[in-house]
């Protein structure tokens, strides 16, 4: 029997469907899998050097539990240089992807009858991190209209004395909603009134932004707020790392602390090899994502304007990350759902995710971390399959 806390979590719909593309692949079907956020670009050179010389090393040993010294220095280095977050390698911890850093923070912090703060559309684990860890979700909904971001005034009348977190992340995972320093500090007004919640702010697409200006994110806005605020970061999208498994959180230091005591005991430490190809990613060039931010754009644009030409389909434009929300409400009725909407498109030879995998409805995530060809062709697929 599994246990209680595992019935109340579903497996994640986005790592599902992408297994599920891979498996029909491999017994000959044709499909073009639009379904995970994952750069299809090659890891930088310099970064796949570092990870051949750890290995020529002999680097191939446990390292501290929250990471190499290294590596959380390197850390420090990005957040102050990329997200403007002044913090001492202390306060980093080095994790197997932000998926972990988000887990345990979770984990080591909530408990039953806790209230979580979660803006929908959500990405497709937080909601079950916070059920398994035995709290409640409060749906925080946005809008299209509204640019998928929630609002001063929507915060401040969720919260309640059991509100332990709130759960940001921007650029954000399916909308690509991004919010402005000044939507931020407006946050972060209501937040100094309610001293008991947490902000986890989950800035992993920062470096994937489109819109004029630099990233904004709450701990640079809100300093004062610093002490309640962890920010999660990684190389995962940035430097196309996805299978290394390296995310970064930046905090205060117990809360550091107790989520390295977690770790001490599900994971250990991550991965020697990865952590020092993810030195080598902090520290050395940059450059390489203009370039990169540039052909997403295009993508994107390409994306969404395939997609608003097909009857019954819209979607805004995302302001960063490599997704973007379509509306299907339209063919609803014909489909009944987005589920089987989903499936109609799977069989039509494209891979995509159902809003309600992440708390939406009545539509679908594309990502267009895919190279143009394909999606000149999905979306091609997708216009001729809903025609
Ligand atoms: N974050 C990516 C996505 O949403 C990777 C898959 C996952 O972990 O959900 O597609």
């Amino acid at each position: 029997m599994i246990s209680d806390s595992l019935a109340r979590i579903a497996p994640s719909r986005t790592t599902a469907i992408t297994d599920r593309a891979i498996e029909l692949r491999a017994a000959g079907a044709d499909i073009i899998s639009l379904s995970v956020g994952e750069p299809d670009f090659a890891t930088p050179p310099h970064v796949i050097a570092a990870a051949k010389a750890a290995l020529d090393a002999g680097d191939t040993r446990y390292t501290a539990v929250s990471g190499t010294q290294r590596l959380r220095e390197a850390a420090a280095l990005h957040f102050r240089r990329d997200l403007g977050i002044e913090v001492p390698p202390a306060q980093v911890i080095v994790s197997a992807g932000g998926k972990q850093a988000i887990f345990h923070a979770l984990l080591a912090t909530l408990n039953p009858g806790d209230e979580v703060l979660v803006p929908s559309p959500w990405w497709v684990s937080y909601p079950e991190i916070v059920r398994f860890a035995g709290a409640e979700v409060i749906d925080l909904p946005t809008t299209a209209a509204g640019g998928f971001r929630i609002t001063a005034a929507q915060l401040e009348a969720a919260i309640t004395p059991r509100s332990r977190w709130l759960l940001l992340n921007s650029p954000g995972n399916p909308t690509g909603a991004t919010y402005p320093a000044e939507e931020l500090r407006a946050l972060g007004e209501v937040l100094r009134r309610h001293p008991q919640v947490m902000v986890l702010s989950d800035d992993i697409y920062a470096p994937l932004r489109y819109t004029p200006g630099s990233h904004a994110t709450l701990a640079m806005e809100c300093p004062d707020l610093a002490e309640r605020i962890l920010t999660v970061s990684g190389v995962s999208k940035s430097h196309a790392m996805t299978g290394f498994r390296i995310g970064v959180a930046a905090g205060p230091l117990w809360l550091i602390q107790a989520m390295a005591r977690l770790q001490s005991h599900s994971s250990g430490n991550p991965a020697s090899i990865s952590q020092a190809a993810a030195v080598a990613a902090f520290e050395g060039p940059q450059d390489f994502l203009l370039d990169w931010r540039e052909r997403f754009r295009a993508r994107r644009d390409m994306v969404v304007a395939a997609i608003n030409g097909v009857a019954g389909l819209s979607c805004p434009v995302p302001d960063g990350a490599f997704y973007c929300m379509v509306d299907a409400a339209p063919l609803m009725a014909r489909f009944g759902d987005d589920e089987a909407l989903c499936l109609h498109l799977l069989e039509q030879g494209v891979a995509v995710v159902a809003a309600s995998a992440f708390g939406g409805r009545d539509g679908f995530r594309i990502s267009f971390a895919a190279d143009d060809a394909k999606l000149a062709e999905a979306t091609r697929r997708i216009a001729k399959a809903l025609a």
